[in-house]
């Protein structure tokens, strides 16, 4: 285990309804203390409520996207200073349903994690392999080159990202990477980003995300280089998205 404050954070993805979120939300403040920094990211409509569900506490919130403009006629777009306006902490940029069903690239990825650092949203950037591209041996050129792109683009801000890694089989699969093999691509990535920004790699936090679950999260986060978890279909419970939370704690 390192010493790096853990960080879990909950992805929402397009769950939720008002009454719903109330309920999961005081169950997650309710359980309070938690050892390790705690956020969720609600669907968009939800972040003014989530916000003043969350007021005087220590859980944070944030978006599950937002836009590469400032703003503008891009209909359906959310820009990061609108994010920033409702107290978001972070925005998740880059996940794989997002390149995946939307087309966004690499560069685009890299453009919406700047557009949040220029807000001062800290963005957290998903990055992550194919079943086929890990077949094929390609999963360390794939992250790699995902995370170039954002390394590039931010200069000598890349040290202000999370970066989540989320082998694309293990999403939502009930698959989840083994912790030797999450670990092995969180060392690499560490690596890359100590290339960049120096030491400040040693104190950024990189994240696990793909089926992760009360019973499985404790030996992931015990990595050298696991600081916590992107937690999707667990974050949607409160007893397993707590759970998770204390077996990072
Ligand atoms: C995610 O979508 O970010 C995720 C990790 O999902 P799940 O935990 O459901 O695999």
């Amino acid at each position: 285990m390192n010493t790096r404050r853990k960080l879990v954070v909950g992805n929402w993805k397009m769950h939720g309804s008002r009454k719903g979120n109330a309920e999961l939300l005081d169950g997650i403040a309710g359980a309070r203390p938690f050892g390790c920094d705690v956020a969720v990211c609600p669907p968009f409509p939800y972040l003014a409520e989530t916000a003043v569900a969350l007021a005087g506490t220590d859980i944070r919130w944030g978006a599950q996207d937002c836009s590469a403009h400032e703003q503008g006629a891009y209909t359906g777009e959310v820009s990061a200073g609108m994010l920033q306006e409702f107290g978001c902490r972070y925005v998740i940029v880059g996940h794989s349903e997002r390149r995946a069903y939307h087309g966004e690239s690499d560069q685009l990825v890299a453009d919406k994690a700047k557009a949040a650092l220029a807000r001062g949203v800290t963005p957290i950037v998903c990055v992550g392999e194919t079943l086929a591209q890990r077949e094929a041996g390609e999963t360390a050129d794939v992250v790699k080159r995902q995370l170039a792109a954002v390394i590039h683009t931010l200069a000598h801000c890349a040290g202000e990202i999370v970066v989540a890694y989320e082998p694309v089989w293990a999403i939502g699969t009930g698959r989840t990477a083994t912790p030797e093999q999450a670990q092995a691509v969180h060392a690499l990535l560490r690596a890359q980003l100590r290339a960049a920004t120096g030491s400040r790699a040693d104190e950024m936090k990189l994240l696990y995300g793909g089926s992760v679950k009360p019973d499985n999260a404790r030996e992931l986060f015990a990595q050298a280089d696991i600081d916590g978890g992107l937690i999707g279909g667990a974050s949607l419970k409160a007893a397993d998205f707590v759970a998770i939370c204390r077996a990072a704690g």
